[in-house]
């Protein structure tokens, strides 16, 4: 049965709890948890869906114009990023994984920050890629975004890896294929874990939504913190809701 709490304060004691109690937690994070660091999710109240659309994976290989439009998209970001800090609940989640407690961190997010909050490489799967840095779409090769700026600036084109694929920032794009390793390493996670708290996730698109499920049928407690409803609550031992930082605080 689904226990919500709503008082975040109330929450922050409950999520303490289960944690002591928990042998091996996974965490699986979404754009909220960055949002009270300043940067902003894509489907919450101030989401960015309301400000602008998405670039396709298909339109990014298909068209300059689109490559130029997503690269001025990723400097920005980048610029975005280095000008915030993780927050109290990255820094929580980073303790835990360094002590041990949390075995794994799955994230959605690209900014980052649970890397900047001393989660160990190790202990951290990136199923959306990573924002700081770029690959070669066709070799694999890892190319940096200054460099890149530089070439677009010299250049007006968008740069090219010495194979002639085309360079991408190191991110999962609508449309583009998962990521195979990232994905077998999250599920693995998943059989370990006995407590898993889905965090800041609206848990709307795939595999966000049906990892909390996986977890929840191999025997794990799920807590769901978020500040509004999402559609996998009713499967929730525990849905926290409100601020994510105030939830964390007692941890
Ligand atoms: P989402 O934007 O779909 O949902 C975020 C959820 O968090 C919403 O339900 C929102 O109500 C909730 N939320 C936001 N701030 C909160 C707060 N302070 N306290 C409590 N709840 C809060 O996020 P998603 O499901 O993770 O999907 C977005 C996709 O976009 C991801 O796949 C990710 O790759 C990408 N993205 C990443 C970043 C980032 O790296 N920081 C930012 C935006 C989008
Ligand atoms: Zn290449």
């Amino acid at each position: 049965m689904t226990v919500t709490i709503d008082d975040p304060t109330e929450g922050a004691q409950a999520l303490a709890e289960m944690v002591a109690a928990a042998e091996t937690v996974v965490v699986f994070t979404g754009a909220g948890i960055s949002t009270e660091s300043g940067i902003p999710d894509f489907r919450g109240p101030n989401g960015l869906w309301k400000k602008i659309t998405p670039i396709y994976y298909d339109e990014f290989v298909s068209s300059e114009t689109a490559r130029l439009e997503d690269w001025k998209r990723r400097f920005r970001f980048r610029d975005q990023i280095a000008a915030v800090e993780p927050n109290v609940a990255h820094l929580a989640i980073g303790r835990l994984a360094r002590a041990g407690k949390v075995s794994a961190v799955i994230t959605q997010n690209i900014d980052g920050l649970h890397q900047r909050a001393g989660v160990p490489d190790d202990r951290l799967i990136e199923i959306h890629g990573n924002a700081t840095f770029a690959t070669c779409l066709d070799c694999g090769a890892r190319h940096e975004l200054d460099e890149a700026e530089a070439i677009i600036a010299a250049s007006g084109r968008t740069p090219r890896c010495v194979c002639g694929g085309l360079v991408k920032a190191a991110v999962i794009s609508f449309g583009q294929a998962m990521p195979v390793r990232e994905m077998e390493r999250a599920e693995a996670a998943l059989q370990e874990a006995d407590l898993f708290l889905a965090v800041g996730s609206s848990l709307t698109v795939q595999p966000a939504a049906s990892l909390p499920m996986i977890a929840k049928y191999q025997g794990a407690r799920l807590v769901i913190v978020n500040g509004e409803e999402t559609p996998l609550d009713h499967l929730a031992d525990r849905v926290l809701r409100g601020s994510i930082g105030t939830v964390f605080s007692a941890l």
